[in-house]
This record gives C-alpha cells, structure tokens and sequence, in this order.
C-alpha cells in the first residue's frame, strides 16, 4: 500500500501538522519539528507533545509514516569545528524533538564542504557526526536525502550515501530519502520504464532498497543533470507524470512515507488524488 503526503505547515504548533495532513486527503506527512531558519527555540511543553499525540492519533497517520525535515541551516560536513558543532548541537535537539512526539524518522540533507575540504573529508566529517548524533539518541532513524548537487552540498551520487551507511556503526539507524526532482537533476533518469529500471536498479545496487525510509515526490523545473534544485508541481516540469506512475505501481515503495514538496500547496489534494489514481490493478 502507498502512503501519500505532502510537507505540512506546522505554523501555530507541530500539532496542527496531523490536522494539515488530513485536510488534504494524506496517508503520510513531513513538517518542520521547529521553525526552519532559526539556530534555537524553546523546548516543547507537556501539552503540545500531548496534543501533537491526540492529533496524531486522529488522523490515523502512523509515526512510521511521518518525515520530519530537519533545519536548512544543519550542516553536519561543515569544515569549521565550532560551527559544525553548532549544527550537531541543533541536530541532536531536533532528534530529541523527534523522540518527544512519538516518531521515528528524521530526513536531512547530508552537508556540503563549501570548497574548504574535499568530498571524502566532508562525508567523512558527516559520518563522525551522526555517528554523535545517533549515539546521544536512543529510536530515531536518520534519513539521508540525495540531493541534487547545487553548489557545494554532497548527496548528489548514490555513492555518496552508500559511502555514509558504510560509516555508520548502527546500521539500524540510517535509511535513505530518495528526492525525485533532486534524482533527477543530479543525473538519474527516470522519465521512461527503460531509464526508472535503470536508475533505480543502479540505486538498489550501490546503496540497497532495505534502506529507502521515503521519498520525496517532486516534478522538475531544471532539466536532466542541471544540478539545480528547483521543484514544479507533478505533470508540469521535465519529468513528467510517467515517472510518478512507475513509483505508485513499484511495490519498492510500499508502506513508506512519499511526500509532496511541490510548489503549488493549494493543488497539493488534487496531487494525491492524482498519485492514488494512477494505480493499476
Ligand atoms: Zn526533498
Ligand atoms: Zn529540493
């Protein structure tokens, strides 16, 4: 069965995020567990993880199928110790954050050298940090995204997050987010069955399917290897709705969260019930 969502506000609280979720028909949600371009905020009270728990619950959303997106400003590779330690610090307490409302995931985007250090040292430096994180942290599963290789930030081949897991000394706390647009940008074809088998066959070799823990649906403004991060709504970039067909007829990508980060919100219904409808039997 596939879970289709979108990334939800959490304005007002992270408890309306659940709320967000169903008002437009979604089976699985992401949100910011703070506010996104902020360093700090304060801790949650007892009552918003009690009514983030009630909403949940409500919604019939399982914590399994929730992606919480860490913060734009996290950078676990930074070639600077004291801010690298800054972004860990800010990591962990978006783990923790995860911890207090029931869910399992955190999706990140693995960090970017900023042409100071090489590739390797800056993953390198992320493995050490989650390593960190993951010891300071008893349930969450940190989710690698693949990004699409704009400026300095690594993610962009799958040999990178294959390179992460290998660091990783508890494997049972690192999963993989697959980005459509970002795939796509950084190179990975997969507009027609012929290039989705391809790509995707490549992706189970180098990194593994047991480890995809999400995706993210995107369409693409940017065409084929422009290495640019620019999302469009499903059907009306470069990709094209074919794609998204595959994915909701690919058992691979059952029972995990598959999330919208399109740009037109107000379609975001219409997407889902688009994606639904494009199951064959
Ligand atoms: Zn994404
Ligand atoms: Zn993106």
């Amino acid at each position: 069965m596939k879970y289709v969502g979108a990334h939800v506000s959490a304005s007002g609280g992270v408890f309306n995020a659940p709320k967000n979720a169903i008002k437009i028909g979604a089976k699985a949600f992401a949100l910011f567990v703070k506010n996104q371009r902020q360093w700090s905020a304060k801790p949650y009270d007892k009552e918003t993880i009690v009514k983030f728990k009630e909403a949940l619950k409500q919604s019939k959303i399982q914590p399994k199928h929730v992606l919480p997106h860490d913060s734009y400003l996290i950078n676990l590779g930074h070639p600077e110790p004291q801010k690298r330690e800054k972004s860990l610090n800010a990591f962990i307490d978006e783990v923790y954050r995860c911890e207090l409302l029931g869910l399992k995931k955190l999706n990140f985007h693995p960090g970017s050298h900023l042409r100071l250090i090489d590739e390797e040292e800056c993953l390198d430096l992320i493995v050490k940090s989650l390593n960190h994180a993951i010891k300071e942290s008893s349930e969450v599963c940190m989710v690698i995204e693949n990004t699409a290789g704009q400026g300095s930030n690594l993610g962009y081949k799958f040999e990178h997050l294959a390179y992460i897991i290998s660091g990783i000394e508890d494997k049972s706390r690192i999963g993989v987010c697959i980005d459509t647009c970002h795939m796509f940008t950084a190179g990975y074809d997969i507009r027609t069955k012929e290039a989705y088998d391809k790509t995707w066959q490549e992706f189970d070799k180098i990194v593994g399917f047991k480890y995809l823990q999400g995706m993210h649906l995107n369409d693409s403004k940017p065409d084929l290897g422009s290495k640019k991060d620019r999302h469009e709504s499903l059907g009306k970039g470069k990709i094209g709705l074919d794609a998204f067909k595959f994915i909701m007829n690919d058992k691979r990508m059952d029972d995990i969260p598959l999330i919208l980060e399109t740009i037109d919100e107000s379609i975001w219904d219409k997407e889902i019930k688009l994606l639904y409808s494009l199951i064959e039997d």
